[in-house]
């Protein structure tokens, strides 16, 4: 069996691969493969199954070129918007995708936006270390609380809903959201209320995204969206870029419709929309919310446990 990996990731599945018996071939690029290297890599090569990144776009092209003896598309991610799905469907080819291992650490991230964009950590930070801190003073950079604040999470799936439990147990904030799917043991045990998008916009002091992106939620949040929000409010983003309006949202943080925002993911990464750099009212990371250790090497695992679960023609645990 053959297995193609499009970049180097952890260890710990490429050992699962090994020890298997399998041939295991790695990009031996250092970043993201073109389209055309993907192609190339993949042709006449008979691979088995392909272990995938979100950062490649998987197609009917790159299924043909793949061809039909390869069984599974293993994307190390848990969103599997790069990859065509009908097309998956149509060829019978199994795509599989990485849950849960990464709850946790996304919502920790997440949580680390919000406490540093309301605390202005990153502007204090760049303050301090450029010699500018004469001492304590009574003004200066004022941030906001969160304890007691309400928060809006947009999508309460794994993610959203880790979010919330740390937004209620540790802070005590009250808890909106907006999802198709209203859930009423969740709601009791945290006092949460299911609204609308409208009321969750109009009514949060903090707005979390973590829907999957589809077509409909597609710039979910467009100017008209922000335009709803609270003056004094901030969004934070570790779903899919797209989801919000990077060039609309760049005009609400210059011209204050909103307070402030902070993102992991961005509309066509890695490229930034002009603006968003210059502005001290957001705080951006490079697509990191998943990556620690642990977690990248748990995704790892389970991408691989997947393909061989495939291989050994079993149902794999996470067959999207
Ligand atoms: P999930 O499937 O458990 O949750 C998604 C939720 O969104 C579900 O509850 C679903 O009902 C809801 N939803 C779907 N359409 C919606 C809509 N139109 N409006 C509101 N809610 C809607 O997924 P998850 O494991 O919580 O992951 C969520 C997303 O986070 C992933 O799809 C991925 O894009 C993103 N993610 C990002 C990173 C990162 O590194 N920044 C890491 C992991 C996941």
């Amino acid at each position: 069996m053959k297995i193609y990996i499009t970049r180097q990731i952890p260890d710990a599945g490429i050992k699962i691969l090994e020890e298997k018996g399998y041939q295991v071939v790695i990009s031996q690029k250092e970043g993201v493969l073109t389209r055309e290297e993907l192609i190339q890599a993949l042709k006449g090569q008979n691979y088995d199954a392909v272990l995938c990144l979100l950062t490649d776009k998987i197609d009917g092209e790159i299924f043909e070129v793949a061809g039909p003896q390869c069984q599974i598309f293993a994307n190390y991610a848990v969103g599997v918007d790069n990859i065509d799905l009908i097309e998956a469907k149509k060829r019978g080819v199994i795509i599989t995708n990485t849950p849960g291992v990464l709850t946790e650490t996304v919502a920790e991230h997440t949580f680390a936006l919000m406490l540093a964009i309301a605390n202005r950590i990153p502007e204090g930070d760049k303050f301090t270390k450029e010699g500018k801190f004469q001492g304590w003073a009574p003004l200066l950079l004022l941030g906001t609380n969160i304890s007691k604040k309400t928060l809006g999470v947009i999508g309460l799936g794994r993610i959203g809903s880790r979010v919330a439990y740390h937004a209620h147990k540790g802070f005590e904030m009250k808890i909106l959201y907006y999802d198709p799917k209203p859930n009423l043991d969740f709601e009791k045990e945290y006092q949460a209320s299911f609204v609308d998008l409208e009321t969750l916009l109009k009514e949060s002091d903090f707005i979390s995204i973590h829907v999957l992106l589809l077509p409909t939620t597609h710039h979910l949040l467009g100017e008209s969206q922000l335009k709803l929000m609270k003056k004094s409010a901030y969004v934070v983003n570790t779903s899919r870029g797209p989801i919000i309006d990077e060039l609309a949202l760049v005009r609400a943080l210059k011209e204050n419709w909103i307070k402030g925002a902070a993102l992991d993911v961005f509309e066509n990464e890695p490229n930034l929309t002009p603006g968003l750099v210059e502005l001290d009212n957001v705080i951006l990371t490079p697509h990191i919310a998943s990556a620690t250790e642990e977690t990248r090497s748990k995704m790892s695992e389970m991408a691989a446990q997947n393909i061989v679960a495939v291989i050994e023609n079993k149902e794999p645990l996470n067959k999207v």
